[in-house]
């Protein structure tokens, strides 16, 4: 894919990277502010060639229907707070979708979202509890209507005929699950964002690393590299916008501004089994997620998923970290090293010192072998066969490590966290969890802190967008309701 329109050289926004966190907030200024110019450099020659690549995440449109990371357990009470939290943003971003297919931005739902039920597997006495009082306390909420709970193993074997295949008839198992739950293809989705936004006008350079941004007068003066030519040009920008994923703490680094001192980053990598076989692919129709192992950081939490990717579906089991010290699947060994300033230094130490689990968990996954790889798959396919796996590497995720603050050293933090500066003509995004899923909330948050002089303004169009916008949908139950009618039909997700 190229592009050989002319570039200006002063531009409203810049975007720095073409996965779907850029292509989310450009599809929002474009909106707000038709005759903003704007420009995204993305340094392959694709759009959402990294994490949001389908096959570089799971594909999970994390709303806490399953993943039991979001309701940690206390003395026998699950706590839900984080999970409501989630779930109300993916609200959001289920109205934000719903609009943009309305309004012919995204053209075609089916490509990018797919209903695939979200199932919580527990296996063994203390496993069964939690899933029952996890069940318990959910069900009750506004925003899990309808979910199911089971520990009959006929159900179990019914919903996951794979899974309850060869498996030991002392084996104590139960589920919980929503049939309602979605596979996302966000590389889809931000490939058709940024066709839309290159008919509206938005100009992008493809193979255009951005090297350097600096502050120039009230602008930001942007050095990119043309990877093709070895060319290089500058760029002023009134807005920039770092979704550069893994780089965007480097990137910001060279900013020079304040709020990213003392920020860290901590790459982890992963893998994927992916399976080969069309059988079982077909036999298997749900994500289903356990618990994690004890250490392991909740990124790594297993699950094993039917994606539907370009109209086929697929099945994927993982996933397993791995380590390197680059921040981007294709980035490079230096990345780590060259993020590690003064001013970080003492939050990096912190975090080596603190978390020692973490340590061992990620030398104990390294060290997997295909053997142990199969073995963990087994705990969910009792019969899963060698061949009918392959490996494959997924996306770089780069964890936040917060800045220092007496009497703690940095921490290791596994969401995501939003830099901007003061005047808010700069703005990036660390971490990589809850992930896409929250990319319209996490940019709309973005709007509120660096335009909030011109949110009264865009008010009426960002309720268009989002008709829930400023309200919560957990205190709502009749708007949940719409909202839900609404978004199931517009994203063809009541249709088989
Ligand atoms: C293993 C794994 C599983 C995941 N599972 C899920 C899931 O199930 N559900 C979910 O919602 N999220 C999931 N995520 C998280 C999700 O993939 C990310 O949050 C999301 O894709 C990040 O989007 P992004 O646009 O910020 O980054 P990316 O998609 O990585 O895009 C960044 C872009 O910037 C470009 N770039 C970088 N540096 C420069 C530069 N200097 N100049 C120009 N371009 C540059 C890159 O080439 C890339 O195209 C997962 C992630 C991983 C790694």
């Amino acid at each position: 894919m190229s592009n050989t329109q002319k570039i200006t050289d002063e531009v409203d926004v810049a975007l720095v990277g073409a996965g779907i966190m850029s292509a989310t907030l450009g599809a929002m200024l474009r909106q707000l502010e038709p005759s903003w110019s704007q420009v995204v450099f993305e340094r392959l020659d694709a759009p959402a060639q990294e994490s949001s690549s389908p096959w570089n995440n799971a594909g999970t449109g994390h709303s806490a229907l399953c993943e039991l990371n979001y309701t940690p357990e206390k003395n026998g009470v699950v706590d839900i707070t984080k999970a409501v939290d989630i779930n109300e943003k993916f609200q959001v971003s289920r109205q934000f979708w719903s609009h943009q297919v309305t309004e012919g931005v995204l053209s075609d739902p089916r490509e990018f979202i797919n209903q695939v039920p979200h199932v919580s597997f527990g296996n063994g006495e203390d496993q069964v509890r939690y899933i029952k009082n996890r069940f318990e306390a959910l069900s009750q909420h506004p925003l899990f209507p309808g979910m199911q709970y089971s520990d009959d193993r006929a159900v179990f074997a019914e919903k996951l005929p794979l899974m309850a295949a060869g498996r030991a008839e002392s084996d104590k198992v139960a589920i919980s699950w929503m049939d309602e739950g979605t596979d996302i293809n966000y590389g889809a989705q931000a490939r058709q964002f940024i066709d839309a936004a290159q008919k509206d006008g938005t100009e992008v350079r493809y193979g255009s690393e951005v090297k350097d941004i600096k502050p120039q007068g009230n602008k930001w003066k942007l050095t990119i590299k043309n990877l093709h030519t070895g060319d290089t040009s500058t760029v002023l920008a009134n807005f920039v916008f770092v979704g550069a994923g893994g780089m965007a703490l480097p990137l910001l680094q060279k900013s020079g501004i304040p709020e990213i001192k003392g920020y860290g980053g901590f790459p982890v990598s992963g893998q994927w089994l992916r399976c080969t076989n069309e059988e079982l692919i077909e036999k298997h129709a749900a994500k289903v997620y356990g618990k994690a192992s004890v250490g392991a950081p909740p990124m790594s939490v297993p699950h094993l998923d039917t994606r539907v990717i370009d109209g086929e579906k697929g099945l994927l089991f993982g996933p397993y970290a791995g380590w390197t010290p680059k921040f981007l699947k294709t980035g490079s060994y230096l990345d780590l090293f060259k993020s590690m300033k003064v001013s970080n230094i003492p939050s990096y130490l912190g975090v080596a010192a603190q978390e020692f689990g973490l340590t061992k968990y990620l030398v104990t996954e390294v060290l997997k072998d295909q053997k142990a790889r199969m073995e963990s798959l087994r705990e969910y396919l009792p019969e899963a066969r060698d061949e009918d796996w392959e490996l494959i590497t997924a996306g770089q995720r780069v964890q936040t490590i917060k800045p220092s603050r007496a009497p703690k050293f940095g921490s290791l933090e596994f969401g995501t966290a939003l830099i901007n500066n003061t005047e808010g003509s700069i703005a990036g995004l660390l971490g990589a969890s809850p992930g896409a899923s929250i990319a319209p909330a996490a940019m709309i948050e973005l709007l509120e802190r660096c335009f909030g002089e011109r949110m009264i303004e865009w008010a009426p169009k960002l309720t268009a967008m989002v008709p829930s916008y400023g309200k919560k949908l957990s205190e709502n139950q009749d708007l949940f309701t719409e909202m839900w009618d609404y978004t199931q039909k517009t994203l063809k997700l009541d249709q088989k």
